[in-house]
């Protein structure tokens, strides 16, 4: 059963004015598509909105209507936190996840809406929906709680937001609800041809070399049920990438035929790794990522860890071993 939209998320944002959104650090496609259609719903209604994350939005969604205007850094926007009434966290289990909490846990209003399963209920009002195929989706739900037809820009971003979280409506959160509400927004004017060319056809020539430094360095493991991949800081380097340019790329490793999990390891700093999870079914990789910190979803989750890359490598496809494991129990 889905969580229906509280009461009291409706009355603060009919009753506010200004208005704050934010998501987590290292935007993807569901936090800068409901970024974007939340501040176009709201300024429908008359209210200003501003964006603020605190990493840059990702080559792939600079086309999308809006994006330049996003505030990006660790420093605030001019005003805040008092020029805003409340803040909207989209996509956070927590509020760590922006990247920003020293600040925005100075602001007494924060209205958290998200669809992972662990969130841990921040906020004024928290509207969780675990059964939310993206937040992108709740986003249109609330338009229509606050009586609002999105136009054809507010569509096409709540589109990309569905399209990208249930990976081009082909992961098990492609529920009945995600096909009703992209038909829903597609009959609203959303441009699903628009969507796919920014997701699909405009990849950065660097993102395609990052692919192949990234390719020479898989390996399979557990007779090709495990797939492993690394990135260092001298692959983007050599590629021209920027950190955005990853984005997707462990969809790669996860194709292969027989392959039931995969793990991206990404150079974070020295000795640090950032690991991206994705599995198949029943094999829960969320489980292993909330094991180092980290969290996500069953099939798609990632966590921090620091130490060399081959020991990493080693103690992560050791737990999807066991995860997968367990998922055939
Ligand atoms: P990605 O691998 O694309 O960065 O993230 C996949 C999923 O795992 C997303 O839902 C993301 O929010 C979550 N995730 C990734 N890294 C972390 C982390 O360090 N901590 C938590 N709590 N969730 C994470």
């Amino acid at each position: 059963m889905s969580v229906s939209l509280p009461d009291a998320l409706l009355n603060k944002v009919r009753t506010g004015s200004r208005f704050l959104l934010t998501s987590h650090a290292n935007p993807d496609g569901d936090a800068i598509g409901s970024e974007l259609g939340l501040a176009r719903v709201l300024a429908d209604l008359g209210k200003e909105a501003l964006i603020w994350n605190r990493d840059p939005v990702p080559g792939l969604y600079r086309p999308m209507p809006g994006s330049a205007a996003i505030h990006v850094g660790e420093e605030p926007p001019a005003g805040f936190p008092t020029a805003f009434e409340a803040v909207v966290v989209l996509e956070c289990p927590s509020l760590d996840r922006t990247g920003l909490e020293g600040a925005l846990a100075r602001h007494p209003n924060l209205l958290n809406i998200d669809h992972h399963l662990g969130n841990d209920g921040y906020g004024e009002v928290a509207w969780v929906d675990p059964e939310a195929p993206a937040v992108g989706e709740m986003v249109f739900r609330l338009a229509r709680g606050l009586g609002v037809a999105p136009d054809v820009d507010t569509a096409t971003c709540l589109l990309l937001a569905l399209v990208t979280d249930t990976g081009g409506f082909r992961f098990a959160n492609a529920t009945p609800a995600a096909f009703r509400a992209g038909a829903a927004l597609v009959e609203a004017g959303a441009r699903p041809e628009e969507v796919s060319r920014w997701l699909y056809e405009s990849n950065p020539p660097a993102m395609v070399r990052l692919l192949g430094e990234m390719l020479a360095t898989l390996q399979l493991h557990a007779h090709g049920r495990i797939a492993s991949v690394l990135l260092t800081r001298a692959m983007f380097e050599r590629a021209g990438a920027a950190p955005g340019d990853s984005e997707g790329l462990i969809d790669v490793p996860r194709s292969i035929a027989g392959v039931e999990a995969a793990a991206l390891l990404r150079e974070r700093g020295e000795q640090r790794f950032k690991v991206s999870l994705r599995s198949r079914g029943a094999v829960d990789v969320q489980a292993v990522a909330s094991r180092h910190g980290g969290g996500g979803h069953k099939n798609a989750a990632g966590c921090e860890l620091t130490g060399p890359a081959e020991a990493i490598r080693e103690q992560v496809v050791a737990e999807l071993g066991q995860a997968l494991e367990e998922g055939r129990g």
